[in-house]
């Protein structure tokens, strides 16, 4: 991690808790938490299900933790006929301003692809929305050597957008996530070496295809894949890699908080 960019560490419920589980979540983890809000403790993100986003916004405002709140989705147009979809308006309306576009399990699952991914982020910005916007190569990618040609298809559109849009004037952050597909939900993390060497690629395509540092200096790249407390530390100590999205470990309190808590040893 660069101490220039703040450490974010992510943690995506999926398709998990209900409003009491997710309430007790945030209280318990801001017991355990309160007592460290120095200059070290990461950016703490928490992505609930949109039936718990709210739930989990008022207790972050009644508590006055320090958290914020991310939607796992959103679709980019404003309103419509879509049925089951959730805006970016309908999110700005209950003071939510991040949103994950692109996990692996929606290009998976929902059919969502490279260009609906790079609207959902242009709709982000659109709207000062803070995108978390999720790459990574499946297994038989990686093991036919593909990896950096994925990365740099998928991030392909992504840039395109970026390049129309002026970082200066943005209110809203941007946030890539590396998450390899074959390491979600596994156990199998990737190296950290890898992972930072992969997140030092996806660096140098903003800044190589920008034009200029700014996108490049400013974007926090996280990685996601099977984080868990054991193995954040070294994953941190890359130098490219500004934080995690964690899925699994970040379902319980205590695994949630020691790997908060490991993540602050790095930056100590
Ligand atoms: C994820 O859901 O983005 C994820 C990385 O999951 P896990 O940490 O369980 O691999």
């Amino acid at each position: 991690m660069a101490s220039s960019r703040r450490t974010i560490i992510a943690g995506n419920w999926k398709m998990y808790k209900n409003t009491a589980e997710a309430e007790a979540f945030v209280s318990g983890l801001w017991e355990r938490l309160r007592s460290q809000v120095n200059s070290t403790l990461p950016e703490v993100v928490l992505c609930p299900p949109f039936t718990s986003l709210q739930t989990v916004q008022q207790t972050i405002s009644r508590l006055n933790a320090p958290f914020t709140v991310a939607a796992q989705t959103m679709e980019s147009r404003e309103q419509g006929a879509y049925t089951g979809e959730v805006s970016p308006l309908m999110l700005l309306d209950i003071g939510i301003r991040w949103a994950v576009i692109g996990h692996s399990e929606r290009r998976q699952y929902f059919n969502e692809t490279d260009e609906t991914v790079a609207q959902k982020a242009q709709a982000a910005f659109k709207h000062g929305l803070t995108p978390i916007v999720c790459v990574g190569e499946n297994l038989e990618e990686r093991e036919a050597g593909q990896t950096d040609r994925v990365i740099e298809r998928q991030m392909a559109p992504v840039l395109a957008l970026l390049a129309s849009v002026e970082m200066a004037s943005s209110k809203a952050d941007f946030v890539l996530a590396y998450e390899p597909v074959w390491a979600i939900g596994t156990g199998r993390v990737c190296e950290a070496d890898e992972a930072g060497r992969v997140c030092k690629l996806i660096r140098d395509l903003l800044r190589s295809k920008l034009g200029n540092s700014a996108w490049a200096d400013r974007t926090r790249i996280l990685y996601g894949g099977s984080v868990k407390p054991d193995n954040v530390k070294s994953l941190m100590e890359q130098p490219d890699i500004d934080g995690a999205l964690v899925g699994g470990a970040s379902l319980d309190i205590d695994s949630f908080y020691t790997l908060i808590d490991n993540t602050c040893l790095v930056s100590a």
